[in-house]
């Protein structure tokens, strides 16, 4: 027969080991993959802000999701409404099988008609916490579309609020706040984009073109439409991709992003041709030079 003691003395080792289970469980591996979750106003805004990076990361075995915030339903000439927003759903499928990243999800909002409600920022806070998202990266909310403007709102009001337990309390609250970035952008006003963290992306820039291609309604038809170059676009599939690589890569690298290079990869940053770049959001956890090290594993 087992005494009081002893079964006391059984208890709380088990307990103990329970604990040293937990707290194995809770804390992740310094090893363990990124999660890094990208929102963009339209189909095709995360890849071209940031799908050189997201390549880089994916090709590391690091965890990516593209958020569209909108359908795209409604930036054509010609199409319009559920069909546009289909096909362009279609298109950011393929688009992310293109990058490797893990998801690319379109949310259901209107095209051109996006605003900063408290539904919307509802359903970014559930699709950071559902990622347990370590990087969040967004557009500022300075842009000249304000589906674009929208969306850099909409996400930075959820730094904190991510954490907060009664705030969507559907869906769990994050325990740490993630680090948040915005894209780059060339807006003055009222402050000009600052380059924190640039990425060279000359390895995967024919991997990125490759997934723009995808965006048929965007890169061959609506964009060249806006800017009044839509018969310069060739009709067949392979020289329009050579069209598209010409218009996309390689183009000049602004002078504060080519010293964000040089402090990340040092001599080498001269040589580079394509870069992606973001600033920290002081909203988010602020991260030292050793966590951007680690949370951007390609400078070495
Ligand atoms: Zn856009």
């Amino acid at each position: 027969m087992i005494d009081t003691r002893s079964r006391t003395r059984a208890a709380a080792l088990v307990l103990a080991a329970l604990a040293v289970l937990l707290a194995a469980a809770a804390a992740p591996a310094a090893d363990a993959p990124l999660r890094v979750i990208v929102f963009g106003a339209h189909p095709d805004d995360c890849d071209i802000d940031a799908g050189g990076t997201a390549a880089l990361w994916a090709a590391k075995g690091h965890q990516v999701k593209f958020v569209s915030v909108t359908n795209g339903d409604a930036g054509h000439q010609s199409e319009g409404g559920g069909a546009l927003a289909r096909r362009r759903r279609a298109e950011a499928q393929e688009a992310g099988r293109r990058f490797g990243i893990a998801e690319y999800e379109v949310l259901d909002n209107h095209d051109g008609e996006l605003e900063p409600t408290l539904a919307v920022r509802q359903q970014v806070i559930r699709r950071i916490r559902q990622w347990n998202a370590d990087v969040v990266i967004a557009p500022r909310p300075n842009d000249y579309h304000p589906d674009h403007r929208y969306t850099g709102v909409l996400v930075q009001d959820t730094a904190y609020m991510v954490m907060v337990p009664n705030v969507c309390p559907d869906t769990p609250p994050l325990r740490k706040n993630p680090v948040f970035l915005y894209s780059q952008d060339s807006f003055q006003r009222p402050n000009p984009f600052r380059p924190d963290v640039a990425v060279a992306i000359d390895p995967v820039i024919d991997q990125k073109i490759r997934a723009l291609d995808a965006h048929v309604s965007q890169v061959y038809e609506w964009l060249p439409w806006v800017e009044g170059v839509l018969d310069t676009v060739p009709k067949d599939p392979a020289a329009r991709l050579a069209w598209l690589r010409q218009q996309r890569s390689g183009r000049p690298i602004a002078e504060d992003v080519r010293a964000a290079l040089r402090k990340w990869y040092g001599p080498r940053a001269d040589a580079v041709k394509n870069a992606e770049a973001f600033e920290v959001c002081e909203y988010g956890r602020q991260p030292s030079e050793a966590d951007l090290r680690r949370l951007f594993p390609f400078f070495d």
